[in-house]
């Protein structure tokens, strides 16, 4: 088997899970059957596409199956919504699953293997609060201490645990702990709580159920009634894999096993559903889907396509040991798979006029020929009205240049775009001295990149023609925080501290006529300045852009 795998365009070595994956196939292991288990209490982000384009991804080359498992045993922060939305991601990140599934379909089987564990004297029912469960735990080096229930009988565990379950208890007069021991050198092994009561209302079994099985003792049987060969979930689980294991031994099913690797970290965002909820909650964005959270949702609506979240995941990689990645890094990657696929337009954000006055009066309307995208021939070419009056971008003149400044300032020449080359004769200003006009001529004979002597100009800008200009919205984004790494708080913060508070501005711009047939989703480079992709906040009147990324890469340029 070759030790060289093809992603992304490059060939690059196996990662460790293929590694172990090829090494079980060598042996004559062939299955390959994962899971992508989301708990249903909030919109997926980008670490978890990080985790769907592993866990799909290795059942595709292996030609194995990957499912989807929702892990809702906690009735209380679950919702429909969410489940309805993960679906949607998933699909739209470009994967199927094998089978749709749910811990609470397993609840009833649960249920019954925990009996088994009761009778078997390998589970107890314990009347201790959760609080003192977990003051008798004892520390990494010190030994916890039995519960004064330990030593039940099995008889009176079972009638105890079905009363639990028939609801005959208050939440948190008793759960059902695993009988391992108090002095287990791995804290998790000490005794851990298996099941809880929970009196609330399931979003799928109702009020069927007032006991709730917790993660450790749920995820692991789910997996084996799956028949899940490799269980991949981030490091912070290793610690929990004897667990895993001993329910498994303890109960004599399906040996599915658990891999662990580095959870995606990424730089001035946070990645944890609840804290996320919380910016929503909190009205710091505007939703699940504001294109500054770090969400699928949110980056699908910012211009983010499903290829370029992909061949990050691929990037990326899979590490054995935690790392922050630069969110440049991901920027790059979209900037990549635009440069492929958008059109490109002329908008101009922050407009100037400039009049050319040797313009012949009174012409019909001309139109100058634009490539829509250098890089894709098959995109082909578009009419972009040309008038006496444009709007060029501010930033595009100055009035007094430092050398080496090849954009526009007076008496120099500068390219319009796929247009003419015109020189600024004139600079108008108000009364406060604010650049209001520029008064150039044009060489008429300088049209699709010539001039009327063979002379050469360096700086090429881009224009919209005024009279024809439509006006749009754009919106602007930074970073949702100023910190690179919002989960590092100061004492007496929180990451809600390090909010940045500029990171939309909202900005009106000229743009070419054509974006008035775009349609929401459609994306776009906007000549020299990034790209864009049209919101469905867009009215016929008001189109709205969302800025995806600049142009401007930092990264490729350090790290290449
Ligand atoms: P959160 O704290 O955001 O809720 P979670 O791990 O509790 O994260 P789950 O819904 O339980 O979220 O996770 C589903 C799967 O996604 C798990 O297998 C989990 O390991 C994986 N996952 C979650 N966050 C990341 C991440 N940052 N990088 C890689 N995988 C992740
Ligand atoms: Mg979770």
């Amino acid at each position: 088997m070759s030790n060289i795998t093809e992603g992304a365009g490059t060939a690059r070595p196996l990662n460790f899970l293929e590694e172990i994956i090829e090494e079980s196939i060598a042996r004559g292991e062939t299955r390959v059957h994962t899971r992508f288990p989301p708990e249903p209490n909030g919109y997926l982000h980008i670490g978890h596409a990080k985790s769907i384009c592993l866990n799909f991804g290795l059942a595709r080359k292996y030609g194995g199956l990957c499912n989807l498992r929702f892990d809702d045993t906690n009735p209380v922060k679950e919702d429909v919504e969410y489940v309805d939305s993960i679906k949607e991601d998933i699909k739209w990140l470009g994967f199927d699953w094998a089978g749709e599934y749910y811990a609470s379909d397993y609840f009833e089987q649960l249920y019954q293997w925990a009996e088994q564990l009761i009778s078997k004297g390998k589970a107890y029912v314990d009347d201790q609060s959760q609080e003192q469960i977990r003051q008798t735990r004892g520390t990494v080096t010190v030994a916890g201490t039995d519960s004064p229930w330990r030593n039940r009988t099995a008889e009176e565990n079972l009638d105890l645990f079905r009363r639990m379950r028939a609801g005959e208890f208050a939440d948190g007069e008793k759960v059902l702990r695993a009988k391992i021991g108090m002095a287990h050198p791995n804290m998790l092994m000490r005794d851990p709580i298996m099941y809880r009561i929970i009196h609330a209302e399931h979003h799928r079994t109702g009020n069927t159920w007032c006991i709730y099985p917790m993660y450790d003792y749920a995820h692991g049987e789910s997996d084996s009634i799956e028949k899940i060969t490799h269980s991949i979930c981030t490091l912070e689980f290793d610690v929990h894999r004897p667990l895993y294991d001993w329910f498994i031994e303890q109960l004599g099913i399906f040996p599915s096993r658990q891999y662990e690797f580095a959870r995606l970290n990424l730089t001035y965002t946070i990645m944890s559903k609840r804290k996320l909820l919380k910016l929503v909650e909190n009205k710091v964005v505007k939703g699940w889907d504001d294109p500054r959270m770090p969400t699928i949702t949110a980056l699908r609506r910012r211009g983010y396509t499903p290829e370029s979240i992909r061949a990050f995941a691929e990037r990326v990689g899979v590490a054995k040991r935690d790392n922050v990645i630069d969110l440049g890094l991901l920027e790059f990657c979209v900037r990549e798979d635009l440069n492929r696929r958008a059109e490109r337009r002329m908008a101009v954000i922050d407009p100037i006029k400039v009049v050319i006055t040797n313009y012949p009066e009174g012409q019909t309307v001309e139109f100058v020929e634009c490539v829509n995208n250098p890089e894709a021939e098959s995109a082909g070419r578009r009419k972009v009205p040309f008038s006496n009056t444009l709007y060029i971008e501010r930033e595009d003149f100055m009035e007094d240049p430092p050398k080496k400044y090849f954009r526009m300032s007076p008496g120099k020449e500068v390219r319009l775009r796929y247009a003419y080359l015109i020189r600024c004769d004139e600079v108008i200003k108000d009364g406060e001295g604010n650049v209001i006009e520029l008064r150039c001529t044009y060489d008429s004979e300088s049209s699709g990149g010539g001039s009327s002597d063979g002379r050469k100009v360096k700086g090429v800008i881009h224009w919209v023609s005024a009279p024809h200009a439509i006006d749009i919205e754009t919106r602007l984004y930074e970073t949702l925080f100023t910190k690179e790494n919002p989960d590092d708080v100061e004492e007496g913060k929180t990451f809600l501290d390090y909010i940045n508070p500029d990171s939309l501005s909202t900005v009106y711009a000229k743009a070419e006529p054509s974006l008035t047939e775009s349609e929401v989703g459609d994306k776009f480079q906007f000549e020299r300045i990034g790209y864009f992709t049209k919101d469905k906040d867009s009215a016929a009147d008001k189109p709205v852009f969302n800025r995806t990324v600049t142009l401007k890469d930092t990264w490729a340029k350090l790290n290449r």
